[in-house]
């Protein structure tokens, strides 16, 4: 509850300002500039690998149509379909996930929905989706920060899609420890379990679309679907605001 307070005081002392929200370009409220939807519409067309959609480092050139699957994707696989992002992890993107995550700038989270809707329409998704299912904080999390990010998006992205959003189908039931520093296994290890299916009905035979903020080893983005799958939804797509580069 306090936290809740203290966001929406965070909003009242740093509303959305006339300007683009990633450069600071002058803007109507809320709106993304030119300059940064075609930077966006860059990346969608950048070399990325065609399953995780991660995208290549910039300094390899090859031609888009010759782009070979990552190192994880041809050793591991994922549990999920595909996935894909709006960009890399990197300088502004990066702000701005960071302002809507952590600095209370909730408002940040419709433009940057309608930037990942946007990558839907590129057409690399082969299904329309029956649900969109955001990856839930645990009860914890929710609780100290007032609001879930992922959720946020979901909901923007659902309303412009016309797809119905669930938030109850799929609940965190235990926080895991920070990820950072650990390898795949251990990664897989911290966030088995965490996951849970609390309405199986819901899920049973649809095509799900994940929403999560950022995509950086797929250790999340994995155990969502390996829970998701274990109840029966029929495939799982990930897309998420930023993504990881690979060589
Ligand atoms: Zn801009
Ligand atoms: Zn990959």
């Amino acid at each position: 509850m306090l936290s809740k307070l203290f966001d929406g005081l965070l909003d009242l002392f740093f509303p959305p300002r006339p300007e683009c929200p990633f450069c600071g370009a002058s803007s109507k409220v809320g709106v993304v500039c030119a300059n940064c939807r075609l930077r966006f519409r860059e990346y969608r067309m950048a070399p990325h690998c065609p399953r995780c959609g991660r995208i290549m480092r910039p300094e390899i050139a090859i031609p888009s149509d010759m782009v070979p699957l990552c190192r994880e994707c041809r050793v591991h696989g994922w549990p999920f379909d595909l996935a894909r992002a709006l960009g890399p992890y990197e300088d502004n993107l990066k702000q701005v996930i960071h302002r809507l995550k952590y600095g209370g700038s909730r408002w940040l989270a419709r433009p940057v929905a309608s930037l990942m809707a946007e990558v839907l329409e590129f057409g690399e998704m082969p299904v329309m989706f029956d649900l969109i299912v955001p990856v839930p904080l645990s009860r914890d999390k929710l609780r100290h920060r007032g609001f879930n990010q992922s959720a946020l998006l979901a909901k923007e992205i659902g309303t412009v899609l016309g797809i119905p959003v669930d938030e109850r189908s799929l609940i965190k039931v235990l926080e895991t420890p920070a990820q950072t520093g650990l390898n795949r296994t251990a990664r897989q290890l911290n966030l088995r379990g965490a996951f849970q299916v609390a309405n199986r009905s819901g899920i049973y035979s649809k095509d799900i679309l994940i929403i999560d903020d950022v995509f950086t080893t797929g250790s999340t983005m994995s155990a969502v679907a390996t829970t998701l799958k274990q109840s029966g939804a029929k495939q799982v797509f990930g897309l998420t605001a930023a993504t990881g580069r690979y060589v």
